[in-house]
């Protein structure tokens, strides 16, 4: 049996990213009472240390990309109505060629855009320097993405928890998921304050879904480092959007690479550039992916390289100072695609997790499909793709 399709039903949301927010965001509108979980606080982990691309330029295409747009059109209303309000920034994400590999892959990646019914232009020749007068002469192609944005993850993450009515646990994990007498449904969860009961449960939890769904062989953490540089406003104006090096595509996995080089030996770290000019006039520039969750610290070694690639791109950028350095842990699902879905042969409960670089895109959209799971309401978005039962042949426990 389904978990009661009431609006005054109870449910325990567990982990406070930007996906759990945006579900008690939802679940609040419909009349539900939320219990909102989380082992440390609200935007503690990679929905505070994020970018902030509302993008579908990177994804990889099929059902990401499909689920990306429907992700920033939820961003558009969010921020039409009320919610969202001044946290949604419109904009372009240009794509940028600097190297044949780099303009063989965004050639490819621009048709599996357009097919998609994506909007984008192609900028080339003598049309770059008058557009794009800060690149470098290096870049061969430009393909821009129209009707994309940028929001701030841990902004969002207050906005929708204020207006979620919901009542927030902070310092508050769940240890352990109880089952109720039927082994169909969960009871509710165990917490070191003790045992909390509800309708349903929903599991935002990130990386933290490892231990608690034993998904150790199919969640890894991924490290990404990131740069905030001292404010430039003329440059920041020179700049109409994001810009994303072609070889961000490769490291994200959104395409594949054109020759076939042998992966390098030690452990995998891919350095995929993009140059965010932030409405303060400063620039956020990314990152490294890295398959560790040490986010503790960053490192020099990858400081330096992020910072070499932006100055070959973007030249002025040298004269800035570079301000700071932080690093967030993404989940990444071994096949690419998050797990969103009830839990196999529990009925009332959901599980939203592995959103790798996209969470905060997709986080309001898929918070919302899973809200409206659990009332029992059409999700507005094909989540079998998703399923978290997918990898259960191969022996694991999702
Ligand atoms: C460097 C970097 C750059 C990024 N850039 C972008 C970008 O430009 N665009 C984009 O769309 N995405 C980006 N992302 C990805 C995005 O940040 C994540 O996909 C998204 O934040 C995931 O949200 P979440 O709610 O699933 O997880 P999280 O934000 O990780 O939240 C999970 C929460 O669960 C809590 N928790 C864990 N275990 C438990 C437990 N047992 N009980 C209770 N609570 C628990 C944690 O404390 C945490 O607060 C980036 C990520 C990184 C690291």
């Amino acid at each position: 049996m389904a978990a009661t399709p009431s609006s005054r039903m109870t449910v325990i949301v567990a982990g406070a990213g930007i996906v759990g927010s945006a579900c008690a965001y939802f679940l609040g509108q419909a009349g539900a009472q939320v219990h909102l979980l989380d082992a440390s606080a609200p935007a503690a982990e990679a929905s505070g240390a994020a970018d902030g691309a509302v993008s579908v330029a990177s994804k990889r295409p099929g059902p990401l990309m499909t689920a990306a747009l429907s992700g920033i059109a939820l961003y558009r209303e969010l921020e039409e109505s009320g919610p969202l309000s001044g946290l949604f920034h419109r904009r372009s994400t240009f794509i940028v060629a600097a190297s044949e590999d780099e303009q063989k892959v965004l050639e490819t990646h621009a048709t599996a855009l357009a097919d998609a019914g994506v909007v984008i232009t192609a900028i080339a020749g003598d049309d770059i320097p008058r557009r794009f007068p800060a690149l470098s002469r290096a870049a061969s192609l430009i393909i821009e993405v129209q009707g994309e944005g940028h929001a701030i993850g841990y902004q969002v993450v207050h906005r929708l928890i204020a207006a979620s009515g919901a009542t927030v646990h902070r310092s508050t994990p769940v240890t352990r998921l109880v089952p109720d007498r039927s082994g169909t449904r969960l009871a509710g969860v165990e917490t070191p304050a003790g045992f909390l009961g509800a309708d349903a449960v929903v599991l935002a939890t990130g990386n933290g879904s490892s231990a608690l769904l034993g998904l150790a062989d199919v969640l890894t953490p991924r490290k990404g480092q990131l740069l905030i540089t001292e404010r430039d406003p003329a440059l920041n104006a020179a700049m109409p959007g994001s810009i994303m090096s072609g070889r961000y595509l490769l490291s994200k996995g959104s395409q594949k690479t054109a020759s076939a080089a042998p992966a390098p030996a030690g452990p995998a770290r891919g350095f995929g550039l993009v140059i965010d000019p932030l409405r303060t006039g400063q620039f956020l520039i990314g990152g490294t992916r890295e398959d560790h969750g040490n986010k503790q610290e960053t490192d020099l070694s990858a400081v330096s390289r992020i910072l070499a690639d932006a100055v070959a791109l973007v030249p002025d950028l040298a004269r800035l100072r570079l301000l700071r350095s932080f690093a967030g842990a993404r989940a990444a699902v071994r096949d690419g695609l998050p797990l969103v879905g009830r839990l196999p042969g529990l009925s009332n409960a959901v599980v939203a997790t592995g959103f790798e670089g996209d969470g905060i895109c997709l986080g309001p959209v898929m918070g919302r499909a899973v809200a409206r799971l659990l009332l029992d309401k059409e999700p507005g978005l094909d989540l079998a793709p998703f399923a978290p039962n997918r990898f259960q042949s191969s022996g694991d426990a999702a």
